[in-house]
């Protein structure tokens, strides 16, 4: 691009949006440059820092006229590169579109703008009796705008649902600087097409998500939490089934195997949770209204698990603080991603009868192809959805191999090469192993349509 092209864009951009909110500073660029996944960082051209949602339709559609690709960055925690600049793209970043706008206490509704980080607004409605159900790893960086964008899970799809299920409306900026408003504040509406459903999950490949309306749950009173140590996958699973029909409050089954809980123990330097390594341990928590009445369920399902064989010891947390310690072993997710730096980092999803299988064959493959690496599995098991955790590759070809494999496996087991964190770029190219041609037509055609100039996010996904 020519100087004066960008100095007419930058010029343009200024007035649309104020000099204060378009910078060509290298720091703030450098800041900008890339997400938590391995996708290359790559400074972009310029950052813009948006103050509303009607100032990111016109940013839009200055951007749409000049025909300048640009990229939508929420908190950047994102593991699929989607929010990773290419080369020769604007950042258009939601950092200050932040705004809890209005708090439906009567029916349990909150309106807020893309730019809020997850943890200040489940913090917000806590304060207020209310709950916000959506909980992951990268809750203080993550906004609820970016959560929204990829359909974050997290650890308590298996109660409350993914994102999706957690949002009643919409607002999106077009490429074209269209908003379009679909902010319903009520459970049941059958009025045409659930044109938002569109934009949940489209990681900013359709439009930009400005505003939100979420479904609040009345805030749990009680949080229990246990983990237990399991002989196998399959006895994991028969635990799940029990508790399932045991308690109704479940309301995460967390599945770490021996590998994973070996690396969180020596990257976190914990304890053992028991005197003895066990093959598969499950983290458990139950959130409902009595801590004396759910403590007791808890610790009668468990009893029976226990003497029917099925579970082989349990730790139940005695305290906040003592849950708060079962966790960190989950928690250390964070720390073993940048650690085993550049990795494949998989968050699949396996239909449940394959899954122990596809585990079996996946890590004899891995460690007998790749001895060097660590491999770690672990997932959110109520869901169906593995994570597989494998690196350092300092190669490459190394990395593009791992990748091809575990794909191709997936697809074969009939599973998805996404269950939350997204396609992004890093798993594009993996695309039709989980959805049809026709499927993917069918997206090409509402990405044409919607933005036919291909400014917006463009090359994520599709
Ligand atoms: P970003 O990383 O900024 O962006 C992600 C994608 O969404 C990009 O394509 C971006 O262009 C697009 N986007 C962002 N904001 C908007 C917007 N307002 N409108 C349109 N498009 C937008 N994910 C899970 O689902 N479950 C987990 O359990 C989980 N655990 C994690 C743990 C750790 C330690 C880390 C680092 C990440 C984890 N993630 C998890 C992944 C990540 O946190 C989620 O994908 C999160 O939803 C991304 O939000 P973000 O605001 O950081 O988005």
């Amino acid at each position: 691009m020519h100087a004066q092209d960008t100095d007419a864009l930058h010029l343009a951009l200024v007035e649309a949006l104020g000099a204060d909110c378009v910078s060509l500073d290298a720091a703030v660029a450098e800041a900008h440059a890339g997400d938590w996944s391995d996708a290359p960082h790559v400074r972009p051209r310029m950052t813009l820092l948006p103050r509303t949602p009607e100032d990111i339709a016109r940013t839009l559609r200055v951007l749409s006229k000049h025909r300048q690709a640009v990229v939508v960055q929420g908190g950047l925690t994102g593991l699929a590169g989607g929010a990773t600049p290419q080369s020769g793209e604007v950042a258009l970043s939601l950092a200050r579109v932040n705004a809890i706008e209005s708090f439906d206490r009567i029916g349990g509704t909150l309106t807020v703008q893309a730019g809020v980080p997850l943890e200040q607004l489940q913090t917000f409605v806590e304060a207020e009796g209310w709950f916000f159900p959506l909980d992951l790893g990268a809750r203080g960086t993550c906004q609820i705008g970016g959560n929204a964008a990829t359909n974050a899970g997290g650890n308590r799809v298996i109660r409350f649902g993914t994102m999706r299920d957690l949002i009643l409306g919409l607002e999106v900026a077009l490429p074209d600087g269209t908003i379009l408003s679909m902010m319903n504040r009520v459970t049941k509406n059958t009025t045409g097409v659930d044109l938002k459903q569109l934009f949940i999950g489209s990681e900013g490949t359709l439009g930009v998500i400005t505003r939100l309306v979420l479904k609040l749950e009345p805030k749990p009173s009680a949080a229990n939490t246990a983990l237990c140590a399991v002989a196998s996958f399959d006895e994991a699973t028969r635990l799940l089934k029990y508790l399932r029909a045991r308690l109704a409050n479940l309301s995460s089954f967390e599945l770490m195997w021996h590998d994973f809980m070996g690396a969180a123990m020596d990257i976190a330097h914990l304890k053992a949770p028991f005197g003895d390594a066990y093959p598969v341990y499950v983290l458990i928590e139950t959130l409902g209204e009595s801590d004396a009445d759910d403590r007791r369920a808890l610790e009668q399902a468990l009893e029976r698990m226990l003497e029917e064989g099925i579970v082989q010891d349990v730790i139940i947390a005695q305290s906040i603080e003592h849950a708060k310690q079962l966790w960190t072993y989950r928690e250390t997710v964070g720390e073993l991603l940048s650690k085993l730096k550049p990795h494949a980092a998989f968050d699949i999803g396996i239909p449940m009868d394959r899954m122990e299988q596809f585990v079996e064959d996946a890590r004899a493959f891995l460690r007998e192809r790749f001895p060097q690496q660590t491999h770690l599995f672990f997932g959110h098991l109520g869901d169906g959805n593995l994570h597989l955790l494998s690196g350092p590759y300092a190669d490459a070809p190394d990395l593009l191999t791992v990748e091809e494999l575990i794909y191709a496996a997936v697809g074969e087991a009939e599973g998805c090469i996404s269950a939350e964190h997204g396609i992004g770029v890093i798993k594009r190219d993996f695309l039709y192993q989980s959805r049809s041609p026709n499927e993917i037509a069918l997206m090409r055609e509402l990405k044409n349509l919607l933005d036919p100039a291909g400014v917006l996010n463009a090359g994520r996904i599709l």
